[in-house]
């Protein structure tokens, strides 16, 4: 009986008692778990048998959605974003870019999800700094899609929450975070995805998201594990505005976000730390590392 329903190919299931959408991915268990010696991604290693210019981009061999999903390891040693140099990011942002186009311009891919998980504690099977693109077949729901008139990005920027701003880029905490320590990165001009921002946009975001993990890591006096995701939509006449959102998985140096049963079963947030508070943190570590 159970036999018979078990396919193993990624499909999307909905829940009638929800409508939540779920991927079922049974060939991902089989990913390896690596620990220890042996770093795939490192230049000699399974994924990267020969010296490489990074970053660098390949098809993930235990895809979530077949034939979709990339892997951008970031750098040819193990400096992560809180480390690099925003001229090393940078050239991130234009493989992001690059890899977004190709990966959008497949038959049903309605969504390009770039994402990186940041430590094991946010997931993350292997160590070496990496990012992944997913080719989604939908929309996330709750992402807004901004019109040109009442855009969120174009319009909702509170002075107490702006934790930076520069020409073209603002960093702030927003007003209703997923977790105490979540940082947003805004594009000053309305660009809906990082094929369209000009060189010196890409510059200033690699600058930005720089900055936003350093302090996120100053505010825990250790690298932070986090969620990251740019959010952005590439099919013609969109009017999204581009984001990069940075969300913090510690709720102190040593104790970890975990979610309650009220969060899981209401799909509400409850945070302890007020964001004006987070922003004015985040403001002061900024200006330390100055
Ligand atoms: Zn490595
Ligand atoms: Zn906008």
């Amino acid at each position: 009986m159970i036999e018979q329903s078990v396919q193993t190919h990624p499909r999307l299931a909905r829940d009638d008692w929800s409508g939540r959408l779920v991927y079922i991915a049974p060939a991902r268990s089989a990913r390896p778990v690596v620990n220890g010696d042996g770093c795939p991604f490192c230049a000699g290693g399974d994924e990267a048998p020969h010296p490489f210019v990074s970053p660098y981009a390949f098809a993930n061999r235990w895809p979530a959605i077949a034939g979709r999903c990339e892997v951008i390891v970031h750098s040819d040693d193990h400096d992560d974003f809180g480390t690099m140099s925003p001229d090393r990011i940078h050239r991130v942002v234009d493989l992001w870019a690059e890899r977004s186009a190709g990966i959008g311009s497949l038959p049903d891919v309605s969504c390009v999800l770039v994402f990186e998980n940041r430590g094991a504690e946010a997931g993350a099977t292997v160590a070496h700094p990496h990012s992944q693109l997913f080719g989604l077949p939908i929309r996330p729901v709750h992402w807004v899609s901004g019109d040109h008139e009442r855009c969120p990005g174009c319009t909702s920027s509170d002075p107490g929450l702006t934790v930076q701003e520069s020409a073209h880029c603002r960093v702030e905490v927003p007003q209703a975070p997923l977790a105490p320590f979540t940082v947003r990165i805004v594009t000053r001009r309305h660009v809906n995805d990082l094929a369209g921002l000009q060189p010196v946009e890409r510059a200033s975001l690699a600058h930005a998201l720089a900055t936003a993990v350093r302090a996120l890591d100053g505010l825990v006096a250790r690298p932070m594990p986090y969620h990251l995701w740019v959010q952005q939509e590439l099919r013609p006449g969109a009017t999204a505005h581009l984001a990069v959102h940075l969300v913090g998985l510690l709720r102190s140096p040593s104790r970890l976000l975990n979610l309650g049963a009220a969060e899981t079963a209401t799909g509400l947030r409850f945070t302890p730390i007020d964001p004006y508070h987070v922003a004015a943190q985040v403001r002061a570590v900024m200006k330390q590392a100055r």
